[in-house]
């Protein structure tokens, strides 16, 4: 039995923050991540843009938008891409990283805290309250360890925790409005990179082939970018419909169903282009990820429910925590994303009730799945954002 003082579970963007957080306090903190690496969505599903980290008024230079693990963090994955500046994507800065690296950045970062312990490839499969401290059992290839913590994270990106003990706080909007999964693989060997005329190419190239009847109607949900680090490797976004109403990601059979199909599509995709597309004739090979891309899942219901409303009017709050500046990027459609930016071009706050409830005492949550509405989330789900409400939520579980 291993007794810590802060236990975080999921290592994604959140998780990686919360455990900096807690542990640089000195608090003794367990991360548990089911995945062999860190990084989350961000690592494992090819996510490849961060954003959400820097102020959204883009009339100035860039400046970072919350202080601490956020800035440290962009500041390592822009040193790691070769520039010095974030890009200019319309009225939005984004850092392009290669996942890979940030995977290997949030290792080495944890490796360097004292106070860190790491458990990856491990499930937490149950989590009871026990007096004043959590008591929870980690499993990893079939060998299961019982460890007691004084404070929780949840930053599952599902709310996995709310449904361990809380399941009247554990939200879950309608499957049709959840916002869509994707798929995003690496395809390498491109002749050279992607111009500026490409991605009309691309999507002209893919529009005949659906008409010809050699793809389905759904290879229309493929987007292309170029790799920031690699001249000859572009990633390929594709956005799913994934059944619709029918769409469950909190069920892994749905979620492998759906997961197969896409690898399907994205390989025929792909044959299509090397053999249709000069750029892809020389490609070799197509890289699968080894998450797919949900969007949304699970969230928790908290002391306070994050509105969209507030954050297009860029509400600031006493008890904020850190500051959400992306859009709200809708994607609840395959064709792509719909913008809804605040109202003016000024940050809003989270408070500190998005990130706990009085009903589960000792309990905090941050990432994707904090208490925020389904529109709200279309903003405070990007992994700048989730950086941040990490942090927060790990220095709140160190006692800070
Ligand atoms: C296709 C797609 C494109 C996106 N594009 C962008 C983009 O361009 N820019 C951007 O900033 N954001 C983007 N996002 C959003 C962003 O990637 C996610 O919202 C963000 O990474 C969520 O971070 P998180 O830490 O909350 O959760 P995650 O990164 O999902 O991490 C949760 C972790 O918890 C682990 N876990 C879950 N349950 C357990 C358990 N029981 N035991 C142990 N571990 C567990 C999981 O394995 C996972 O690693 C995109 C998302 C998708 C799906």
């Amino acid at each position: 039995m291993q007794t810590f003082d802060v236990m975080v579970a999921g290592g994604g963007s959140a998780g990686i923050a919360a455990a900096l957080a807690a542990s640089r306090t000195g608090a003794r903190t367990l991360l548990v991540e089911r995945s062999a690496q860190l990084g989350g969505t961000g690592a494992n599903a090819l996510v490849h843009t961060f954003c959400g980290l820097f102020h959204p008024d883009v009339s100035h230079p860039p400046q970072w938008l919350n202080p601490g693990i956020p800035t440290e963090i962009g500041e390592h994955l822009l040193t790691a891409s070769g520039r010095n500046k974030p890009d200019l994507m319309g009225r939005v800065y984004v850092l392009r990283h290669e996942p890979a690296e940030f995977a290997r950045l949030a290792a080495r970062l944890c490796a360097a805290e004292p106070a860190l312990t790491l458990r990856t490839a491990a499930d937490l499969v149950s989590l009871r309250r026990d007096g004043d401290s959590w008591r929870f059992i980690t499993s990893a290839e079939g060998q299961t360890t019982e460890s007691t913590a004084r404070h929780v994270v949840d930053t599952t990106g599902a709310a996995a925790l709310a449904a361990l003990c809380s399941p009247e706080s554990h939200v879950v909007a309608e499957g049709e409005r959840l916002y869509r999964p994707a798929l995003v693989c690496r395809i390498t060997g491109l002749a050279g990179p992607l111009d500026e005329h490409a991605p009309l190419q691309l999507a002209a190239t893919l529009v005949r082939a659906v008409r010809s009847g050699d793809l389905p109607a759904a290879a229309m949900g493929a987007g292309f970018r170029q790799s920031p680090v690699r001249g000859d490797e572009v990633f390929m976004t594709l956005d799913l419909e994934a059944g619709g109403a029918a769409w469950n990601p909190l069920h892994q059979a749905a979620l492998e169903a759906v997961k197969q199909e896409a690898h399907a599509l994205a390989g025929a995709i792909w044959r299509h282009l090397t053999a249709h597309h000069p750029l892809f004739a020389s490609s070799d090979r197509i890289v699968m990820p080894e998450q797919l891309g949900v969007r949304e899942s699970g969230r928790w219901k908290g002391d306070h429910v994050l509105t969209a409303q507030e954050l297009r009017e860029s509400r600031r709050f006493e008890d904020e925590i850190a500051l959400a500046g992306w859009p709200l990027e809708f994607r609840e459609t395959a064709r792509g994303p719909k913008f809804v930016y605040f109202d003016k071009p000024e940050p809003a706050g989270i408070p500190a009730r998005c990130l706990r409830t009085a009903e589960v005492p000792g309990m905090f949550f941050a990432g994707k799945c904090l208490s925020c509405d389904h529109e709200a989330l279309a903003s405070v789900r990007v992994m700048g954002t989730c950086l941040a409400t990490g942090q927060a939520a790990g220095r709140l579980a160190a006692g800070l």
